[in-house]
């Protein structure tokens, strides 16, 4: 194993112990959100709160409440950390470049600047069936914002 793996094993190990963004938070009359989403091949669930700003230009808080693997946990936490006060379109920017690092098989290097400490998840982009449980709070968190802006 490479020491990039396995820092990107730890900073994945710390993320699915802290958990970030745990425990759904007031909206605060703000323009808010939830998405449940559900992953059958591994059982990993998950109820994801958007809260915008006021004038519905930026992400202000992205909690979260769920049960799942450490991979699916240590996303959720991830995200809420990475997304925390930015603008939507760079929040989805970010969605997209996650995207297509987890789809990539391996094949993309992560641009960290963008990702951050969600580049850990390139790793996991070799193991086909473990791409859902790292999507599945990103895919929530994608819809809820959707939803919180219209
Ligand atoms: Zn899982």
């Amino acid at each position: 194993m490479s020491s990039l793996d396995s820092l990107y094993q730890q900073i994945i190990l710390d993320h699915s112990k802290q958990r970030l963004g745990e425990g759904l938070t007031e909206t605060h009359g703000h323009p808010s959100a939830d998405n449940h989403q559900y992953n059958p091949t591994c059982g990993d669930e998950i109820n994801l709160r958007v809260r915008l700003s006021e004038d519905k230009q930026r992400i202000e808080n992205i909690s979260w409440e769920g049960d799942g693997c450490s991979i699916s946990m240590a996303s959720a936490s991830v995200l809420s950390e990475m997304a925390q006060g930015l603008s939507l379109e760079e929040f989805n920017e970010m969605v997209e470049q996650f995207r297509q690092l987890l789809r990539s098989r391996g094949t993309i290097e992560p641009d960290e600047e963008i990702l951050g400490d969600a580049a850990a998840f390139a790793g996991v982009s070799r193991f086909v069936a473990r791409v859902k449980c790292a999507m599945l709070s990103w895919v929530a968190a994608e819809e809820a914002a959707k939803e919180a802006q219209s």
